[in-house]
């Protein structure tokens, strides 16, 4: 498979052009272009025989939007085919300020948290960088934005894959995300969710980076966690906290507790009062947010009067609590579902 260009720093594309004998000034041009949603071709303003000696060597369509589903609420769901024919998701939620795009940050996943169906197969590969940003550059220009006018005004690593898994990639995707001379989002726009990396959210503490981290929590204490999430077994969840609470203090970006409820596993009274004991002390946001069922395990989602006594537990505690309304239900929300199907299909093809 030929390397993406759009994985390439403004400086990767200057080393690139002094090589070809070109001037270094229009890595800056191919840069805008590309993240203005155009490929090699469609770029202009550049030498014929430039763009083929680069279309020889990389490919300009690294994610290539297969189909879209659009939900009654709004919400749409695209399967995007990447260049070596594996297919990922990203959904598109639209909001009065914006579009939120939820991105996928590999293929399948290896973290097989059991009420989830992306990890159902294991890991396939890791997305690059320039194929995570790619998905944010056509869903962009799906929606008839461009660079000027950007139609996806924030990020979500939440898609399929664990990103702290793919540290290094999503390192060079908040660099091309935030490049002044591309679609230049805020890293106030981007967040991502991990299931608790605990060393790698350490680093991107340290990293500089003021990215909004979303921790996909779903228990009160380690008994519950580990029947869901094979994860808990590495990292215990204290030392989860410690780590959120040191990110909080080195971004002073508020952490987002994510909690899915699963109906008798994690959702009962004696759940909220401890989940909300360990955390009325964290500067934090819960959201509960109602399974999503997954044909694949018998985990059951919750009447919506469980989840409001759930809430109303963790905010007598004076705990933050959104509750997620819920998207895209119709059009197969959960992660991981649509690829499934879709590959389901094929394969019965
Ligand atoms: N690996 C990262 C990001 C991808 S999963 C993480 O764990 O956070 C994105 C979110 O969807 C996570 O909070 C995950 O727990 C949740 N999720 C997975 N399967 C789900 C399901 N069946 N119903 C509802 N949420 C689900």
């Amino acid at each position: 498979m030929k390397e993406d260009i759009l994985s390439k720093s403004i400086d990767e594309l200057k080393e690139l052009l002094v090589k070809l004998n070109q001037p270094k000034y229009r890595a800056e041009q191919i840069f805008y272009e590309l993240q203005n949603g155009k490929t090699l071709d469609e770029i202009t303003t550049i030498s014929k025989e430039l763009i083929a000696k680069l279309g020889e060597s990389f490919e300009d369509k690294p994610v290539q939007i297969e189909t879209v589903k659009k939900s009654t609420d709004g919400t749409q769901k695209f399967l995007f085919k990447l260049a070596d024919g594996n297919i990922i998701e990203g959904v598109l939620m639209s909001y009065k300020f914006g579009h939120t795009l939820c991105v996928s940050t590999q293929v399948g996943c290896r973290m097989g948290c059991k009420f989830c169906a992306s990890g159902l197969d294991g890991l396939v590969r890791n997305l690059t960088g320039g194929e995570i940003m790619a998905q944010v550059i056509v869903a962009n220009k799906h929606l008839l934005g461009d660079i000027k006018e950007r139609k996806v005004t924030n990020i979500v690593l939440m898609g399929s894959g664990e990103p702290l898994d793919n540290y290094d990639n999503i390192m060079k995707f908040l660099a091309l995300a935030t490049d002044k001379h591309g679609l230049y989002f805020s890293e106030r726009n981007i967040s991502l969710s991990t299931c608790g990396l605990v060393d790698k959210i350490y680093e991107l503490a340290d990293s500089g980076r003021q990215i909004n981290l979303c921790l996909s929590l779903h228990a009160p204490n380690d008994t519950v966690r580990s029947e869901i999430m094979p994860i808990s077994k590495a990292y215990k969840m204290n030392d989860l906290l410690s780590a959120c609470k040191y990110y909080f203090e080195k971004t002073n970006r508020r952490i987002l507790f994510e909690y899915i409820m699963i109906n008798n596993v994690n959702s009962k009274k004696e759940h909220a009062l401890e989940l909300a004991k360990k955390l009325s002390k964290l500067n934090c946001i819960v959201n509960l947010i109602n399974l999503n069922e997954v044909k694949e395990n018998n985990f059951k989602s919750c009447k919506p009067e469980v989840i409001d006594n759930f809430a109303k537990v963790l905010k007598s505690y004076g705990i933050n609590v959104t509750t997620r309304r819920s998207l895209g239900g119709d059009i197969d929300g959960a992660c991981g579902q649509l690829r499934r199907k879709f590959i389901k299909k094929e394969e019965e093809k």
